[in-house]
C-alpha cells in the first residue's frame, strides 16, 4: 500500500570497466540520500547526489569493484561508511563508521532500509530491503541468471543456504536491483531458483546458472 510519490526514489547505472551498478536512494521529502557501492567515476556519482543531501554510503560487500571510488566519496561527502563488520576481502582496508548485519535499520529521510546478510559469494554479503515496498538491492548475492559466484565448495554451500533461507523467503513481488545487469522480479526467477536447489551439485564451485 505504498504511495507512489512518498517512495524512496532509486536512482542507478552502471560505472567503471567491468559494469557495476551504483544505486542511489532519495528520499523525496527530505531529499536525504544513500549512495550504495560506489565502485568508479566518482565525478558521475557526485553528478548523481547533486540536488540531495547525502546522510551515508552503505556497501553490499568489500569486492573491489564496488568500492573503487569510496575513499575520494567520502573525502568529497564526509558521511559515515557502513557495511558488514567482516572478514572483508583480502587486504580491503573499509575503516567503517558503523557496522551493519542481519535485521539492522539505516535510516534515509522518512524512510528504512532493512539489512539481510547473505553470505556465500563473500562472507561480508548483505541486501538492503526498501522498508514498506518491493525493491531490494542485492548486490552480487544473485543474478537474472544465476547466484553470485564463488571461490571455494564451501562458499557454494553458503550460497545454497542463504538461497533457501533467505531469498526465497521473499515475496514473488519483490524486485531485485543486483550489483550487475538488469533487475529482475523475483516471482519470475522462482521455479528457476528452485530447480536449482533441488538438484546434487556436489563439490562444484564458480560462476552458477539456474540451468545447470
Ligand atoms: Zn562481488
Ligand atoms: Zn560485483
Amino acid at each position: 500500500m505504498s504511495n507512489q510519490q512518498t517512495e524512496l526514489e532509486l536512482r542507478t547505472r552502471p560505472v567503471g570497466p567491468w559494469p557495476m551498478n551504483t544505486y542511489i536512494l532519495v528520499c523525496p521529502a527530505t531529499r536525504q540520500s544513500v549512495l550504495i557501492d560506489p565502485g568508479a567515476e566518482p565525478e558521475t556519482l557526485l553528478a548523481m547526489l547533486a540536488d540531495t543531501q547525502p546522510i551515508g554510503m552503505l556497501l553490499t560487500h568489500s569486492h573491489p569493484d564496488h568500492l573503487g571510488s569510496l575513499n575520494e566519496l567520502r573525502s568529497s561527502l564526509m558521511v559515515p561508511v557502513m557495511a558488514h563488520a567482516g572478514p572483508h576481502f583480502e587486504n580491503v582496508n573499509l575503516d567503517l563508521d558503523r557496522t551493519l548485519d542481519d535485521g539492522d535499520q539505516v535510516r534515509v529521510g522518512e524512510h528504512a532500509i532493512y539489512v539481510y546478510h547473505t553470505p556465500g559469494h563473500i562472507p561480508d554479503m548483505l541486501c538492503f530491503a526498501l522498508e514498506d515496498d518491493q525493491r531490494i538491492v542485492v548486490g552480487d548475492t544473485i543474478f537474472e541468471g544465476g547466484p553470485g559466484k564463488t571461490w571455494s565448495a564451501e562458499g557454494f554451500q553458503t550460497t545454497l543456504k542463504t538461497l533457501r533461507e533467505v531469498v526465497l523467503a521473499w515475496p514473488d513481488e519483490t524486485v531485485c536491483y543486483p550489483g550487475h545487469g538488469p533487475h529482475f522480479r523475483l516471482g519470475d526467477r522462482r521455479a528457476d531458483i528452485e530447480a536449482f536447489l533441488n538438484k546434487d551439485h556436489g563439490n562444484f564451485f564458480g560462476d552458477a546458472t539456474w540451468d545447470m
